[in-house]
């Protein structure tokens, strides 16, 4: 025994665990355990990386001004209230770092992303779990919920793992009932395959007590270099700041961001693409007895009769090279997460689900 130890709730940390990427003894694995886009970053990115690797030497912006304004203009947003992380992963980090501690509450709904729970006890912070609906956020159950102890309410909007969401006068009751001294945090990893919807840009604008974070790893295709952003009411963003490190984000992945979000068509034919071929595996999947959820987002949560159904076609799938999701670590032992891959991993996961469930009831 040491008695060098570390902060309360560090050690209550189950670290997060990413989706595997390999299956041993099969080469060329399909990997659909991780919503990253079958396409990759556009092509404009690829360029505007590859530019950057002539200036590795310097330092990056610190202030991130190029990103910011690229952001804002395609989303029509304020830049001096967008801030840059890496990864929006690191701007979960700082709202928890920045408003919750030792004897705070942090809000996360059943079936919320994992990294809400580990941030907040990373800071000392409590976690609480709120239920779902049927795989749908209960924004009334979370209202409940809140306590005078509660600081931040994370919902994922779209959720991942659920692939569900709820509309825009849902979220802005919550807004509305949530306490004065409560943030609350719309998580919008998922938003740019919701078409029309602002990822709760607007509500943000509208109040004091909303943030919106957002990724470049899912639509934009660049999860390997980490790059997320926020966007909130310049109080907010003004704390932010202050916990955030000055060299966060590489000049390589400032380049290829900003590249990427300029470049609407490559977006816009991945959104559409997405879009298709989920609701086509979604019915396939259907049809051989496996139901969804009607996902707004680039994975479907297959629902099988209980968990050794849903362990045993998850050996199946592997079997065949198909690396999907178990997600027993977000209370749904009897489903898996499959991304949306590209036409032939869609074909593929669908002939697979019916060998296993031709053989399995
Ligand atoms: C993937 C994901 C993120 C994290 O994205 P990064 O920007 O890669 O850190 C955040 N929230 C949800 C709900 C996600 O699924």
């Amino acid at each position: 025994m040491s008695d060098i130890t570390p902060q309360p709730g560090i050690l209550d940390i189950t670290p997060y665990q990413g989706g595997s990427a390999h299956v041993p003894g099969i080469a060329n694995a399909v990997k659909l355990s991780s919503n990253e886009n079958p396409f990759g970053p556009s092509d404009a990115a690829k360029e505007a990386f590859r530019k950057a690797s002539f200036s590795l030497h310097r330092y990056p912006p610190s202030d991130h001004a190029g990103l910011r304004h690229a952001i804002a203009a395609q989303h029509g947003l304020d830049p001096e209230r967008v801030i840059c992380g890496n990864g929006s992963d690191e701007i979960i980090a700082f709202l928890c770092q920045a408003y919750a501690g030792p004897g705070d509450e942090v809000i996360h709904t059943e079936h919320g992303f994992g990294m809400y729970r580990i941030s907040a006890l990373a800071n000392g912070a409590t976690p609480v779990e709120v239920r779902e609906r049927e795989r749908v956020t209960d924004v009334d159950a979370i209202l409940a919920a809140c306590s005078a102890a509660t600081k931040l309410v994370f919902i994922a909007n779209p959720n991942n793992p659920t692939g569900t969401m709820i509309g825009e006068g849902e979220i802005a009751r919550l807004a509305n009932g949530l306490p004065d001294h409560v943030l609350l945090v719309l998580d919008g990893a998922y938003a740019e395959y919701v078409e029309g919807y602002d990822g709760g840009a607007a509500l943000v604008e509208a109040r004091q007590n909303v943030v919106m974070t957002r990724t470049f790893s899912k639509l934009y295709g660049l999860g390997g270099l980490r790059i997320g952003w926020g966007y909130g009411p310049e109080h907010v963003i003004a704390v932010l700041d202050r916990v955030r490190g000055p060299f966060n984000l590489s000049s390589a992945a400032q380049a290829a961001a900003e590249a990427a979000v300029r470049d609407t068509a490559w977006a816009d034919k991945c959104r559409v693409d997405n879009a298709r071929w989920r609701g086509w595996l979604a019915e396939a999947l259907a049809e051989h007895g496996v139901p969804s959820d009607t996902s707004l987002a680039n994975f479907i949560l297959a629902r099988f009769a209980n968990q050794a159904e849903a362990d045993a076609c998850d050996e199946h799938l592997k079997s065949q090279g198909l690396i999907v999701r178990r997600v027993a670590g977000y209370n749904l032992p009897n489903c898996l997460r499959i991304t949306v891959g590209d036409e032939a991993s869609c074909r593929r996961v669908a002939h697979a689900v019916g060998q296993f469930m031709a053989t399995a009831r």
